[in-house]
């Protein structure tokens, strides 16, 4: 009998493309250009600054440089959560007061229904559906965190968020051994493909440059160098999140974390009704090495989790081929989830990397000394970030080049913010991978013991980190 992974399809980027199908590559630079502003990246931090940018301006000159196609980093291979959380907002509280943090997070649950307005308006459809996020505990200690994050989140400012016990949450997803879970309507579900492809056609509809197969090598003020040519603007925007290390003289800026996932055959009407999940909401759960999962349009289950965290040297995967070891790993949360779905077959796996800076908190930032600029750093939490980004790199170039003023973006407490460059090899390779060995045993601990109170070990290994 063969196993649930034989023939499982690994890497090709991701199981998003493997459905979508991957695209016709834009034409790479032929030589030196100019513009007004140029971009480097070519994922939704990129493409949606480009988009808002041109629509606030519409005769900006811009230009998006691409190493592979638009869409080829992790805005291709994600889970698909459309959600508020941001990276860092706890931070943000203790540096600039909870109001700051407060406004950030208002920010970002409009950011999920502005992504869906825009998605609307521009005729994408990349299978959105507003269910909410929903995450379960399933142990005690995972039970106490949920309680904890559910205040948290409530005391900023999250009016609409609700906790339930272990009936309601069964009412609404069969996950063996749910105790609990909250519920946050903030959130949707979306095909990352669909998305990014839409985006990347509207922004070329409205008149922005693309260009594809074409790596730039390095950033300097007013010109973002490549080997066909060099563009020379006056904003030189870096949007290239997980892949910003190979950029000269990024090497310890973010590291590049590495996310799995595995996308199952399609489930039989009767495997939907065993499990339930009638909302689609999209499904988190509360271990230190968490999980992520969608119900996907065409009836799958696609879910994630860490993996191999970090590669030495911040390499980065091969196209998304992706350990064995790791397809087993997530395979095993997926049956001890829905033991009922134990012999479904895993059809695809992939990885991507997402940048992570050394405090864990996103940044948005135009230096307007030199007219350079970035954003990410999201961590785990870029799909919806990204868009907030985007708006707010647009409203900095604005300000800056004396179009605009400030505004409600420019003034929140990501905006600017620095933080020191990660430790060099092989601290920084034995530090994550220490990090994760730590968050796994703290998991299994938590499981095994039954205990309510949270991991001493992986509070440590926060502290550590530099995650708290
Ligand atoms: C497996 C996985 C699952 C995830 N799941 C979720 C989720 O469910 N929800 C969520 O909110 N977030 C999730 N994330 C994170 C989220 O996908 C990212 O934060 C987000 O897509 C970042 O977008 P970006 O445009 O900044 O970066 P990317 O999408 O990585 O885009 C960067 C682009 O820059 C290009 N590039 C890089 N270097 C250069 C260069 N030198 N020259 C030219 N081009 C270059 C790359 O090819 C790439 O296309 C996940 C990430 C991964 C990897």
């Amino acid at each position: 009998m063969s196993s649930p992974t034989s023939g499982v399809v690994n890497g090709g980027i991701s199981f998003w493309y493997a459905d979508d199908g991957l695209p016709a590559v834009r034409e790479p630079l032929a030589g030196d250009a100019s513009a007004d502003v140029a971009i480097v990246g070519g994922g939704y931090t990129g493409l949606w600054t480009a988009y808002y940018l041109k629509k606030a301006a519409p005769f900006l000159r811009i230009t998006v440089l691409e190493q592979k196609f638009c869409g080829y980093g992790a805005s291709g291979r994600n889970g698909g959560w459309l959600y508020n959380g941001i990276a860092g907002r706890d931070r943000y509280a203790r540096l600039h007061g909870r109001e700051a943090a407060v406004r950030l997070q208002r920010a970002m649950n409009d950011t999920v229904d502005e992504v869906i307005r825009v998605a609307e308006a521009e005729a994408i459809d990349a299978d959105l559906h507003k269910g909410g996020v929903l995450e379960v505990a399933c142990t005690p200690a995972q039970a106490a965190r949920l309680r904890a994050f559910h205040e948290a989140e409530l005391a900023f400012g999250e009016k609409d968020r609700e906790l339930y016990g272990a009936r309601e949450t069964a009412e609404r997803i069969r996950v063996a051994d749910a105790v609990g879970s909250t519920w946050t309507p903030h959130g949707a579900r979306v095909h990352p493909v669909k998305l990014v492809k839409g985006l990347a056609a509207a922004v070329e509809g409205l008149g922005v440059t693309i260009h594809e197969s074409t790596p730039v090598t390095e950033i300097r003020p007013r010109h973002a160098v490549t080997p066909y040519g060099t563009v020379r603007a006056p904003y030189v925007l870096r949007c290239t999140e997980g892949f910003t290390a190979s950029l000269k003289g990024q090497k310890r800026t973010w590291l590049p974390m590495n996310s799995s996932m595995i996308a199952t055959e399609p489930l039989t009407g009767a495997q939907w009704e065993s499990i339930g999940w009638a909302g689609r909401q999209t499904l988190g759960d509360m271990a230190h090495a968490y999980m992520y999962a969608q119900r996907t349009a065409d009836g799958r289950i696609a879910l994630g989790g860490r993996g191999v965290p970090y590669r030495f040297g911040s390499r980065t995967d091969n196209d998304g081929t992706t350990q064995a070891a790791t397809v087993e790993a997530l395979r095993e949360i997926l049956v001890r989830f829905f033991p009922a779905l134990a012999g479904l077959r895993i059809e695809h796996a992939w990885s991507g990397v997402l940048g992570v800076p050394r405090d864990w908190c996103a940044t948005v930032t135009l230096d307007r000394s030199t007219g350079l600029g970035w954003a990410g750093g999201y961590v785990g939490s870029g799909v919806a970030t990204a868009n907030l980004a985007a708006r707010t790199l647009r409203d900095l170039v604005q300000l800056d080049s004396g179009q605009g003023g400030r505004t409600d973006l420019t003034d929140l407490p990501w905006v600017g913010h620095r933080v020191r460059k990660w430790e060099p090899e092989p601290l920084r390779w034995l530090g994550v991978q220490g990090m994760y060995a730590v968050y796994r045993e703290a998991d299994r601990r938590e499981r095994t013991s039954h205990g309510t109170t949270s991991s001493r070990l992986a509070r440590a290994a926060d502290r550590v980190a530099g995650r708290h």
